[in-house]
């Protein structure tokens, strides 16, 4: 086969900018099949059309086609419908208003839907007619995290291969774990509830069939992938990912900087680029404004994430109260764990002067923290390859984070080069360590020759798609050839 056949590639997610969001996979397949498509490659993006998704504001057209599925003898419908996602992409909705016509995508809360294993299961099964209803030939089947773990597993098990499968992990953590009872009702033999098939400690794992049964595996950053093989990152999986050998790799995100980038973002307050920085100066203006804090001075420390305990919230909050006494200004936008929600209100009531918490999930607010702040916090406990810093690093806010997973990858440290550094990095799991490097950026920020540098060197960074999706279309090549 000709290295430069153009393929046909089938994504398969639960969620998809800009139709569907939870967090930073929804990116990924905004960005990575744009890419893909703009290469020259046919790229569509199956997901799920929830309750939420505006049809109208998307353009969604219904395809006047349905498929029906039969799993564990209960029949699903699915209409599919499409819409054009820019740049030659295809996205394509699967519509079950049964399964998905709810007002979250997994859950209520923290309570994920009961029926999870049967809505995922069933939009996974699905794929396989929608392939065939549409007379689509993909090369490759490149599936997302756990919700579609049982499309290589159908793809295998039930002798389709329809093609060669690549599952990409964007957070081990999430498995979908279920109870071993839920096998038949997803018409899975018993035969392979075994530690070499789906089975977990007695429970069925969708993950882990993803894992198991696709020719390919990835994730989102060189330095996580390295870090999911011992046990400390693994989750339970690094044994199952170590006996995949060469067939896991890591490739990192991109950024999508037709949306994050402040020379043009239609959310934040005044343009601006590596040229000419005094837009920045308006962006804080406009989010201290915004915020409560109007006038306030000192240097203003930005946090956008799910408050979930992976993001080392945590230490957020014990660094606070010495931020304020420095002379700093803490502004925070999340929303998640009910724990975290409450930590973090009782610390920003304590400053009411100099923290503002924003509860909620804002895309606009989430601009114009980025483009407002001069320093990124990110302390995550683990971090697959993050987003955030990314975006930072392009509005010129420096990123402070733990060295870890992606964050590794992708900020360079001022404490240890300070002629390349692009932030700080600190490496060990505590308040101490995390308030060091905090302390270090105060000295940056009385230093404006060596802020400005710094600044200027991490606006000149590139993590967009291109390269990225060319590492893809590398590793789908030698998925074609197994
Ligand atoms: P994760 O996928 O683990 O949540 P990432 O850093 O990879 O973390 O991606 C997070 C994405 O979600 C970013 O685009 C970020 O701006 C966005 N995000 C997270 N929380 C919020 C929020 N409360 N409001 C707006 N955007 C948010």
């Amino acid at each position: 086969m000709p290295s430069d056949k153009k393929l046909l590639i089938l994504h398969v997610t639960s969620e998809v900018v800009p139709y569907s969001k939870t967090g930073g996979l929804a990116d990924v397949l905004n960005g990575l099949p744009k890419a893909q498509a703009t290469l020259g490659h046919k790229v569509y993006v199956v997901s799920p059309l929830y309750d939420a998704v505006d049809r109208a504001r998307h353009g969604i057209k219904k395809l006047g086609k349905s498929v029906s599925v039969t799993l564990g003898g209960r029949s699903f419908d699915f209409q599919i419908s499409k819409a054009d996602m820019g740049d030659g992409a295809t996205a394509l909705f699967l519509r079950n208003d049964d399964l998905f016509g709810r007002p979250q995508l997994y859950g209520n809360g923290n309570q994920d839907y009961e029926d999870n294993h049967i809505r995922f299961g069933s939009f996974s099964a699905a794929i396989f007619e929608l392939v065939r209803e549409l007379g689509l030939a993909p090369d490759i089947i490149h599936c997302h995290d756990w919700q579609t773990g049982l499309v290589p597993a159908f793809n295998r098990l039930n002798s389709l291969n329809v093609a060669p499968t690549v599952t990409t992990i964007h957070n081990l953590a999430y498995q979908g774990q279920f109870p071993a009872d839920v096998l038949p009702e997803l018409g899975i033999s018993w035969d392979v509830f075994n530690p070499e098939g789906l089975e977990f400690y007695g429970r069925v794992n969708f993950l882990k069939a993803g894992i198991v049964w696709s020719n390919k595996i990835t994730t989102v950053s060189p330095n996580y992938a390295q870090e999911v093989l011992r046990p400390e990152f693994g989750a339970g999986l690094d044994g199952v990912l170590r006996a995949k050998g060469g067939n896991f790799t890591g490739i990192l995100n991109g950024a999508d900087y037709s949306i994050w980038d402040p020379r043009n973002d239609p959310y934040i307050a005044s343009s601006y680029g590596p040229d000419d920085l005094s837009g920045k100066q308006k962006c804080r203006e406009h989010l201290l404004e915004k915020v409560g804090l109007k006038g306030v001075i000192g240097p203003i420390f930005g946090v956008v994430g799910r408050f979930a305990s992976q993001k080392g919230f945590d230490l957020i909050a014990q660094v606070i109260p010495s931020i304020v006494a420095q002379g700093g200004i803490v502004v925070v936008l999340g929303s998640g764990e009910e724990s975290i929600q409450k930590a973090m209100s009782v610390v920003a009531d304590a400053f009411p002067n100099r923290v503002a918490l924003k509860i909620g999930y804002d895309e606009e607010l989430a601009h114009q923290i980025e483009a407002g702040s001069d320093f990124f916090l990110m302390p995550s406990r683990y971090e697959p390859c993050g987003l955030n810093q990314i975006y930072s690093l392009r509005y010129g806010t420096l990123p402070i984070v733990h060295s870890v997973g992606g964050l590794k990858d992708t900020v360079v440290d001022l404490g240890a080069d300070p002629e390349n550094g692009t932030g700080f990095v600190f490496h060990s799991f505590d308040a101490g360590a995390f308030l060091q490097a905090v302390s270090n950026a105060f000295g940056i920020y009385n230093d404006k020759p060596r802020l400005l540098a710094a600044r200027l060197r991490g606006m000149a960074k590139d993590f967009s798609w291109g390269q990225s999706a060319k590492a893809y279309l590398q590793l789908y090549r030698q998925a074609m050839k197994m």
